[in-house]
């Protein structure tokens, strides 16, 4: 996680740099920091621990000049959140400055060894041992601070996006990536622009180049961008346009992003699948992954590899591909697989969902998958990150950038890639009849539409969530492909409004749960209209038997639920396979009212960050 952002050029480092974290705030914000190159070449350091707001406040009356900076939105992985953790750190001498997104494994034997050499160490993260070596490297070989980088990365175990500066050398910034992403946008003044991603680059360029794994990029006013490996031989940077859209990094009129992103999913899904599919013409095509069908229908089984909502989404997409392509699935969580030696082989294919593409354990599970011979795809929202660029093929989900932490359209959007994937196997594979074929296409195309009518229930749900939002616990219950909905319900509420609640598939709930149930225990049930209607009504029975409030999403004009359950959320009549995609809705927006009824930080929720670059 962390967000870095940095600058060199003839325009002010500051305004650009603080704006950019606030882009990149989503990474994390347990502290924030920049450093400054003053006019006679001093570097000037500004942290503080919270938000790049209270940054902002604390820098306000000083002196903000300098045309290189660097700087530093944080999720700390070693160390407090306080001001002295926070990055950048700096060498002794005050001559190097360094950010860092990642964790250095082996830190503790640097810093021992270091500490050793004289190095006083005034933080406790595994971030400041960089500079220090980098500093000694430079003074013992006599080399320059970049040089010296280079050298100390060969010594590095661990995952890093860095970027560094040196009053010495005030015409040069110096990056290095390995697993966490870094882009480098090359602006139209002979500037230059670094970030975590595009975000906080696209209204000064277009044109980027992201760094690849073990590349150091030496960046100078004068000579310009040249890229290396670690091994020092120099590489072409390839360049890229960016495609994103500034409109779609702003609010927009709506008081939060998340808010904001729940009601663009009628444009995004309609975006999702728009050029892959057509009712009428009778077909589905996901571009991306065509090639690999065949594979995918031979494979002996699919894998999908997946963390937190992705997983979720991973989940429809088993229930879906299983039973429509007839293809064996299973969904793993990515930090599961990668460590417990999993038996694959080049037959198998697995599958990475991961809205950002820089998940760090999703990214090591597919590199494991690699290894093992087996193909490697992957489903992304981010395009050109990492998780993209190292698959064999993937498929985007065209849902454009998702800033609210908590994941509402990027969901959605995966879920119409699985959606859209299962119709394509089930179709080459001849498991699906041509009339269920052509109906859950006309089906896929009006979901759009019926996601504005859920929208539309919005202040009645803000009713609900005003009736619940004291609750200190909920249960989520689902069947079917609802059950992954039941989780991913469950897991908003918690990640937003820090009410403790559990998704469980219906059935179980008397193996368990069902102790837990009283007046006070609200529980969410998906009760649509399908093949489970019946079982989840006795479900819901033997809650309200145990006086739990029953909350229900059903279908439109549904009458059994509506007489037992305490408040029923309609949502229109849709085949039962696309189900997921409308009756998440709801649960998003009641997560939604309750926190922000519960003076929650509803974009930013406490110890959360959207991109989990780190184990
Ligand atoms: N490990 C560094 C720290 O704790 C960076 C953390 C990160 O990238 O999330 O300060």
């Amino acid at each position: 996680m962390c967000g870095i952002v940095a600058y060199i050029g003839k325009k002010q480092a500051y305004p650009i740099i603080l704006k950019g974290l606030k882009r990149l705030e989503y990474r994390g914000y347990d502290s924030a920091g920049i450093a400054l190159l003053d006019a006679e070449n001093s570097i000037n350091l500004y942290k503080r621990q919270g938000k790049v707001s209270n940054l902002e406040e604390f820098a306000a009356d000083k002196d903000l000049f300098g045309h290189l900076g660097i700087g530093h939105t944080r999720w700390a992985t070693h160390g407090a959140p306080n001001d002295v953790n926070a990055h950048p750190h700096m060498s002794m001498d005050g001559s190097i400055a360094l950010i860092h997104n990642g964790i250095i494994e082996n830190y503790d034997s640097l810093k021992k060894e270091l500490i050793k050499q004289g190095y006083i160490f005034q933080s406790e993260t595994d971030t400041e041992v960089l500079v220090h070596l980098t500093d000694h490297i430079s003074k013992k070989e006599n080399v320059w601070f970049g040089e010296a980088l280079r050298l100390a990365l060969s010594h590095v175990v661990g995952a890093y996006a860095i970027v560094a500066m040196s009053k010495d050398y005030p015409k040069r910034i110096v990056a290095a990536r390995k697993s966490s992403p870094l882009v480098i946008g090359v602006g139209t003044e002979g500037d230059f622009f670094l970030a975590s991603d595009a975000t906080p680059i696209v209204e000064y360029t277009k044109k980027v180049v992201y760094l690849d794994d073990e590349e150091i990029a030496i960046i100078d006013l004068d000579e310009g961008l040249k890229l290396y490996n670690i091994a020092d031989q120099e590489k072409t940077p390839f360049f890229q346009e960016l495609e994103m859209e500034l409109e779609a990094l702003e609010k927009g009129g709506y008081e939060h992003f998340m808010i904001k992103e729940i009601h663009e999913q009628p444009r995004s899904i309609h975006d999702c699948f728009r050029g892959r599919l057509n009712a009428e013409e009778g077909w589905v095509s996901l571009g991306g992954v065509r090639d690999y069908e065949q594979k995918m229908i031979q494979a002996n089984r699919l894998i999908i590899v997946a963390c937190g909502t992705s997983w979720h989404a991973g989940l429809v997409g088993e229930y879906l591909i299983e039973d429509l392509a007839r293809i064996n699935v299973e969904v793993e969580y990515a930090s599961e697989f990668r460590y417990r030696n999993p038996i694959i082989n080049e037959n198998d294919v697995v599958i990475a969902i991961s809205q950002s593409g820089e998940t760090a354990d999703t990214m090591a599970a597919l590199e494991l998958a690699k290894s093992k011979g087996a193909t490697i795809l992957g489903i992304c929202n981010v395009v050109g990150s990492s998780i993209s660029r190292i698959t064999d093929a993937g498929s985007y989900t065209h849902a454009g950038p998702e800033i609210g932490v908590a994941s509402t359209k990027a969901f959605t959007a995966q879920v119409t890639v699985l959606t859209l994937m299962a119709l394509s196997l089930a179709k080459k594979k001849g498991t699906i009849s041509e009339t269920k074929f052509r109906t859950l296409l006309a089906e896929l195309e009006a979901i759009p539409e019926k996601v504005k009518t859920v929208l539309e229930t919005s202040d009645h749900i803000e009713k609900i969530a005003a009736e619940y939002k004291d609750a200190s616990n909920a249960l989520y219950l689902g069947r079917g492909s609802s059950f992954p909905v039941a989780l991913e319900g469950a897991l908003k509420l918690k990640e937003i409004s820090y009410i403790h609640a559990e998704g469980y598939p219906a059935a179980e709930m008397k193996h368990g749960p069902i102790a837990l149930i009283d007046e006070e225990m609200p529980v969410f049930v998906i009760a649509t209209q399908g093949t489970s209607y019946e079982k989840v009504v006795s479900n819901i029975q033997e809650v309200k038997a145990r006086k739990g409030k029953i909350i229900a999403v059903v279908t439109e004009g549904d009458v059994s639920v509506k007489e037992m359950a305490d408040h029923v959320i309609e949502i229109p009549e849709c085949d039962e396979q696309l189900v997921p995609l409308l009756a998440t809705i709801p649960f998003q927006l009641l997560s939604y009212h309750i926190a922000v009824m519960r003076g929650c930080n509803v974009d930013q929720p406490r110890n959360l960050a959207k991109s989990v670059t780190v184990e």
